[in-house]
């Protein structure tokens, strides 16, 4: 039988660990963890993502302090603000929504965050540590996936992992996890010869491409985890739909175990940018982290 694995569960478990954590910080230490999001211009994805995150935020009890910024901001206003929050002590994490607009320069406006309180774990320090296998932020949507791995497999060593797509948010850093927890890793990409075969030895599978249904069953081994990050809006039948990567129903044949597209990684990304605040809160103020929510 095919395990589908519920990120939309798993990341409301999540959530509420985070919560009761946040609850403790308030009352025995009067600590609030505190969420600042940047968002510039009026990108109409990127404004659901940001009212989803403080909503979010503030159902776990942190504080959420929200900057819009004309599409129009100078560089030198937004690096003013990023200062400012990298000294405000109620602030402990700090995102700012990519895509930026095209004038301003993401890897300078990213880099200037501190990596302390880089929650989305993109500054190059943190990619470092993560690298080199130190204490980091982690990217949010690489941890989730590792959290529903680490749940259903206990451990991961000596599995053979692939992640198919070696992007800077998702293909790297997952490989990197994957490589922490011991697997062996193979990272797949455009230039791959003969993927089929490349994905066929992974007893666990990681699709990152940005391809709808692009992974197909006969891709699978039998009875390995499929992880499917891709999030693709299709029309079918006239209707518009969400697909993953990954082709679902001949997948989900072969697999032992696989995330469904919508409800698998999805949720589980805001989930790990609230636990990745609590992470940062408890850092700054030389408190245990909380188990489980960090790589
Ligand atoms: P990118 O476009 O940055 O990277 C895609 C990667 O896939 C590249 O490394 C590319 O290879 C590789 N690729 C493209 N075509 C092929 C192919 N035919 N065969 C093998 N590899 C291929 O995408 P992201 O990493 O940002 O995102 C990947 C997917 O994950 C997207 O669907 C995105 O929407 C989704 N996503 C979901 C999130 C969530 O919260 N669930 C969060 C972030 C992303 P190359 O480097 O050679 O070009």
């Amino acid at each position: 039988m095919t395990k589908v694995i519920d990120g939309k569960a798993f990341a409301a478990n999540v959530r509420a660990q985070v919560a009761a954590h946040v609850a403790r910080l308030r009352e025995e230490q009067g600590i609030q963890p505190g969420l600042a999001v940047v968002l510039v211009g009026e990108d109409p994805a990127s404004q659901v993502y940001v009212r989803n995150k403080h909503a979010s935020t503030i159902e776990v009890g942190m504080a959420s302090f929200e900057h819009r910024l004309s599409a129009d901001t100078r560089e030198a206003d937004l690096l003013a603000l990023i200062a400012a929050l990298n000294a405000d002590p109620k602030v402990h994490g700090i995102l700012v929504q990519l895509p930026l607009p095209k004038h301003l320069n993401s890897d300078l406006v990213i880099n200037a965050i501190d990596p302390a309180k880089d929650v989305d774990g993109f500054h190059i320090s943190n990619v470092g540590l993560l690298g080199t296998g130190q204490k980091s932020m982690v990217p949010c949507t690489p941890l989730g996936c590792l959290m529903m791995l680490r749940d259903h497999h206990g451990s991961l060593a000596g599995l053979n992992a692939v992640v198919v797509g070696r992007s800077n948010i998702v293909g790297k850093p997952m490989a990197q996890l994957l490589l922490g927890d011991s697997c062996t890793v193979t990272i797949a990409h455009s230039r791959t010869k003969d993927l089929a075969e490349v994905c066929k030895r992974a007893d666990i599978l990681v699709a990152a491409v940005g391809r709808p249904e692009m992974i197909t069953g006969d891709m699978v081994k039998p009875g390995a985890t499929v992880i499917d990050v891709g999030i693709n809006r299709i029309e079918r039948d006239g209707k518009a739909k969400l697909v993953g990567d990954v082709h679902y129903e001949s997948a989900a044949k072969v697999a032992g175990a696989i995330t469904p597209v919508p409800g698998g990684v999805g949720p589980m990304t805001i989930a790990c940018l609230l636990a990745n605040t609590l992470t940062a809160c408890c850092r700054a103020n030389s408190l245990p982290e909380p188990e489980g929510l960090t790589a």
